[in-house]
């Protein structure tokens, strides 16, 4: 052994070494066929830029539950993907060509797709060598691609299986616009933002109505209140009252519905279906006309008389001052406080509107979720997420499936005139039109676990239901809970028995990390600098599942010395070894073994309750504390004398078995180390050793 560790020279030639023994695809294990199967699939890693310290975190969890199981003798498998991430890398794509600038708007769909397509495909590669660096032990012959073939070809299997149980129907509903994206987003991809704004009290006839966008009230000839108010008790449904309003006069008409707030302003308001949520079930439900004021791009139409073509932000003061001229505004509140939805990817004002789209009804979907999760046939880690999907699966809403961006998998639906046809390719005769819209991505990653293993015969019936799905607690709604919708609905069974969610990697203060804080961790610098078993054991002692874990080059920089700490500690044991032989151990070496056997037994007992960061804790204290510091340093006086032999055989065991269970931590050092031991029935690998009983 060299006098120090290098780790760079190691972690490559050890990797290849595994790679060349096969053994991360299950199949190739020794007795392979006796062996129970166990199974991971990794969550599809978006192909749009590098490795970050999030991934580094899915990595080690998953491959340190991975090698784990291996050891144990089971058929482990760990299925690794990529994700193509529609939406997400669409985003990524766009930003870049503003950049330099361009602007997709001016591209066709087709040369926009072909970039997009090379752009992901470079990236792919990159993104498997930093995996590799990880140290990752998943099964690259079973890799898959969200865009391949077999995967789209399930995904569309179960649209048309949807379609065919009525449960996808095609809407001209109310959905949230992203005016900057051009694109429709599900409630899960905007988020709730505080603003602080005027409110108006505009005169409307008779009544005061009070808003905080003026420029959607073009269209308004509805003017609603609560059937109790008091008083509005002389007005009665379907009157009609005319009015002088901001292009001119009109006539309202008088609707009682239970939703309008008593409290809020007059308790009278106009209504803007097309471009209100709310506004849009009053319209509903009474039957009343639709008129779209603002188009997609966020700009008023001719219904806005003069100020048609402004941007609203730049037409929400003249509309105000024309108001005030007319005599109609009769107070303003300077500080308004109320919540707006923005996009998630740019922050724009969402601005609903009305289109036709693919909806999926998810209340019969969630029904059997719901049964099989109260029934703890999945079981959450940590155990609080389980009322927090359940309350979310009780109260979910129809998922809009339609994206109106390029880079997704297509909707396999034509249309000619009213006639809709469901299949990738078009009935032979002349005349269908194909849908222009995509899925959402998570419609394709929804279906994940089956739709992977299904591309390799065998390995469905083998495989599923999967073990373990490990991921970000933040996409419990946008991910896991749609898997095991769509999984349940598709195969009848659950498509994952645990569930372990893992919290954010923060810096060291605490902050999230972001590219303009500049706090970023890069995962492969680290590894570069103190190596991948430094970074990997950094990540996981001290991380509770669902809670953030702080993280900083300091940390790691710790846990390199700890790398130097079984170097040198093995490299002694070792120098020792040149004349080994088994032999019998005195009374007090036997204790030291035992001693190491039942600290092995409670690792073993915290790795079955997925306590990993305990696991790692107490190796990391035992090899550290008790066996370089006190048993080593104990043995020198017996190496020199007539207990020689003994001492020997007592280093030798609890080296080896502290490098069994340091493994699924720290690979790269463990194996490397693993292969300079004179053990008898040596593996080829320390992949497939024995985990300590
Ligand atoms: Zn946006």
């Amino acid at each position: 052994m060299d006098k120090s560790y290098n780790h760079k020279e190691v972690e490559e030639r050890i990797y290849k070494l595994w790679e060349d023994t096969g053994y991360f695809n299950p199949d190739n294990l020794p007795d392979a066929k006796k062996r129970k199967p166990f199974c991971i699939i990794m969550p599809p890693t978006n192909a749009n830029g590098n490795l970050h310290a999030g991934h580094a975190l899915v990595i080690t969890i998953e491959d340190i539950m991975t090698r784990y199981k291996r050891m144990k003798g089971f058929k482990s498998l760990w299925l690794p993907g990529l994700d193509h991430a529609g939406f997400e890398t669409q985003v990524v794509y766009e930003r870049k060509l503003e950049k330099e600038g361009r602007s997709r708007f001016k591209m066709s769909p087709e040369d926009l797709y072909r970039e997009i397509l090379e752009f992901t495909n470079s990236n792919k590669s990159n993104i498997k060598s930093q995996t590799r660096k990880m140290g990752a032990s998943c099964d690259w012959s079973r890799e898959n691609f969200t865009l391949d073939e077999n995967i789209i070809k399930t995904v569309y299997e179960t649209f048309k299986k949807l379609y065919e149980a009525k449960l996808i129907y095609r809407g001209k509903k109310i959905i949230n616009w992203c005016p900057k994206h051009q694109t429709s987003l599900s409630d899960l991809e905007t988020k709730d933002e505080e603003r602080t704004e005027k409110l108006y009290y505009l005169k409307y006839g008779p009544f005061t109505i009070a808003t905080a966008r003026p420029e959607t009230k073009f269209g308004d000839k509805y003017v609603v209140m609560h059937p109790k108010d008091k008083r509005y008790k002389d007005y009665k449904e379907g009157q009609k009252i005319q009015l002088e309003w901001i292009t001119g006069p009109i006539i309202a008409t008088v609707i009682k519905d239970e939703a309008i707030d008593m409290e809020f302003g007059t308790g009278a308001m106009t209504i803007t279906p097309w471009h209100d949520p709310v506004d849009f079930e009053i319209a509903e439900r009474h039957n009343l006309e639709k008129d779209q004021i603002i188009d997609f791009r966020g700009r008023l139409l001719s219904i806005a008389g003069e100020f048609s073509g402004m941007k609203i932000l730049e037409a929400r003061p003249k509309i105000i001052e024309k108001l005030q001229a007319k005599g109609l505004v009769k107070k303003i509140e300077e500080n308004y406080k109320h919540t707006v939805k923005t996009c998630y990817k740019c922050n724009s004002l969402i601005e609903p509107q009305i289109k036709k789209q693919w909806f999926l009804k998810m209340k019969p979907l969630a029904k059997p979720a719901i049964k099989a999760i109260e029934q703890d046939k999945i079981k959450f880690i940590p155990k609080h997420y389980k009322k927090i999907i359940l309350h979310w699966l009780k109260n979910i809403i129809d998922w809009p499936l339609s994206r109106q961006i390029v880079w997704g998998i297509p909707i396999p639906v034509w249309y000619k005139g009213e006639e809709v046809f469901i299949g990738e390719n078009p009935p032979e005769e002349l005349g269908w039109v194909r849908e222009e819209d995509t899925f959402d991505t998570w419609f394709s990653s929804g279906q994940w676990p089956f739709a992977t293993l299904k591309s390799k015969e065998g390995d469905f019936k083998k495989f599923y239901p999967t073990d373990v799905m490990e991921t970000a607690g933040e996409i419990i709604f946008f991910w896991v809970a749609r898997m095991i919708m769509l999984g349940i609905y598709a195969t009848k069974k659950i498509p994952f028995k645990t569930v372990y969610l893992h919290g954010l990697v923060l810096d060291a203060k605490g902050q999230k990390m972001s590219k303009s804080k500049g706090n970023v961790i890069n995962p492969l610098d680290i590894t570069d600098k103190y190596g991948t078993d430094a970074l990997r054991i950094g990540l996981v002692m001290g991380n509770t599942p669902g809670t953030s874990l702080s993280s900083d080059e300091n940390k790691i920089r710790g846990f390199r010395n700890f790398s130097t700490k079984i170097w040198n500690a093995s490299r002694f044991v070792l120098m020792n070894l040149e004349d080994y032989k088994k032999v019998k151990m005195t009374a007090k070496d036997k204790k030291k073994v035992a001693d190491f056997k039942k600290k092995a037994k409670e690792i073993t007992k915290l790795m079955d309750d997925y306590k990993f960061y305990r696991a790692a804790e107490k190796i990391y204290g035992y090899f550290w504390h008790t066996f370089c510091d006190k048993i080593i340093e104990e043995s020198k006086k017996d190496l020199a004398g007539e207990n020689r032999a003994s001492a020997q055989n007592m280093l030798l065991e609890i080296l080896s078995g502290s490098m069994k269970i340091l493994h699924p931590f720290m690979p790269f050092i463990t194996e490397e180390i693993y292969q300079a031991l004179p053990l008898k029935n040596k593996k080829k690998s320390l992949i497939i050793e024995d985990w300590p009983k």
